[in-house]
């Protein structure tokens, strides 16, 4: 007997009859003898349905707290169907909201990390036999208000769950049966990889491969979590996320990610002096806009020009910022682009390898894509291209690098 932690996404209980599925998915578990906890998302679409009507109605003044509160209740419409559909096959279920296990973040709406759980409640339940469905997405702060944990954050609350409940894996069940060498709608030929190093799924999932919210891989990474993404609708092994690969020979890479959520932003002519970088970002960063690639360029007549990306959804914000304090960085110019893509390649092979970013540059130079920001680490590359060339430049990278050829 084993406890599971299982995550249902948005595709997998995006109706009445997906979530009837679902249901008798978990009874299967159940008959096995398991101890399940699931963790649902809203339905497919939800989210974006609640966003868009909450961003209607505010016009400029958006409050984080009450958008919080309207984004998870689409939780809790799947936690409280999924129980009654368990009911219905004669499963015992209890659906439960972040507030009801005490699911305890940050007070950072929209954005909030997970901080404690209490898993009292869900350990009597296990005890007498009930499967808790627990509302992802959410958690409740110090004065306790509700909080969500970011897009995608279904994810990190199963495996936070999945920690503190010290379970024997956590199963990401979702609309692909495993994570693979890029997205496979964009790459036909894109290889499922049955292990993959928690390395590189961190940075996979940080830049931009939706298959996994980044938070989950770093909490199963820090908590030894053994973490799975599978298909909630055909059996098989899925992809196991790893601390080591056990074969010798790591490919150079590993994955392709790519982002279209970003958005750059130039600060062009400030004077090149000690302190101008934390003046043009320190008040970005106290808006709690993420900055993600940084580029200074080498001044010239004691000016430069300064570029930095932030996400999209935070652009008008930082430009709006930066215009307010252009007079006092006494910056020539505040330009901005939003239809940037941002692809990057990852691989722990890399690291004893020359010549990966040649091999990159060359690649999309011979497609004619000009690379507008070049960022790299230990294990990844990334570069900032025109949005409009993301899909040729996804798919001219997995051949260059004969992606589809990867080894089992
Ligand atoms: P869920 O609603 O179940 O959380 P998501 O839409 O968040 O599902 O994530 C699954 C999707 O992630 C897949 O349908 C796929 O298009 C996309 N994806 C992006 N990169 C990858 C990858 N490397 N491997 C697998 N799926 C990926
Ligand atoms: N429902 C939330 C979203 O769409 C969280 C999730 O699905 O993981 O982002
Ligand atoms: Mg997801």
């Amino acid at each position: 007997m084993a406890l599971i932690v299982q995550k249902y996404g948005g595709t997998s209980v995006g109706g009445v009859d997906r979530i009837r599925g679902v249901a008798q998915r978990v009874k299967s578990y159940v008959d096995q003898g398991h101890q399940v906890v699931v963790v649902v998302s809203a339905m497919s679409g939800e989210t974006n349905r609640l966003v868009s009507m909450g961003r209607d109605i505010s016009g400029d003044y958006g409050s984080a707290r009450e958008m919080d509160v309207l984004t998870a209740s689409g939780e809790q419409v799947t936690t409280s169907l999924l129980s009654l559909g368990l009911l219905s096959i004669g499963v015992q279920a209890k659906s439960f909201l972040a507030d009801q296990i005490s699911i305890k973040t940050d007070n950072v709406h929209g954005k909030a990390r997970i901080q404690e759980i209490d898993t009292d409640a869900l350990r009597a339940e296990l005890d007498m036999g009930c499967v808790p469905i627990v509302a992802g997405f959410q958690g409740v702060n110090a004065l306790g208000e509700i909080t969500t944990l970011g897009r995608g954050g279904s994810d990190t609350s199963a495996v936070a769950l999945a920690a503190a409940l010290k379970a024997d894996e956590c199963e990401i069940c979702t609309d692909v049966d495993g994570v693979y060498t890029t997205d496979p709608r964009i790459v036909e030929s894109a290889r499922r990889l049955t292990h993959i190093t928690f390395e590189e799924m961190l940075e996979l999932a940080s830049l931009g491969s939706k298959v996994l919210h980044p938070r989950s891989v770093e909490f199963a990474g820090r908590y030894r979590v053994p973490l799975r993404v599978m298909s909630t609708f055909q059996d098989g092994p899925g992809t196991l996320i790893t601390t080591e690969k056990d074969d010798m020979e790591q490919p150079l890479v590993s994955g392709i990610a790519h982002a279209t959520d970003e958005a750059k932003i130039t600060v062009a002519g400030v004077p090149d002096l000690p302190g101008i970088a934390s003046k043009i970002l320190g008040p970005v960063g106290a808006a709690n806009i993420e900055v993600d690639m940084i580029l200074q360029n080498t001044g010239a007549d004691g000016l430069t020009d300064f570029t930095f990306t932030v996400k999209r959804q935070d652009y008008d914000a930082a430009q709006k910022i930066l215009k307010g304090i252009s007079k006092d960085i006494n910056a020539r110019e505040i330009s901005g682009d939003n239809a940037i893509a941002k692809v990057s390649i990852v691989g722990v092979g890399m690291r004893s390898h020359a010549g990966v970013a040649t091999k990159m540059f060359d690649c999309l130079a011979s497609e004619n894509i000009n690379i507008q920001m070049i960022s790299t680490s230990e294990i990844k590359i990334s570069v900032v291209i025109a949005e409009r060339y993301v899909e040729l430049a996804v798919r001219a990278l997995h051949n260059v690098f004969e992606l589809q050829n990867l080894p089992e």
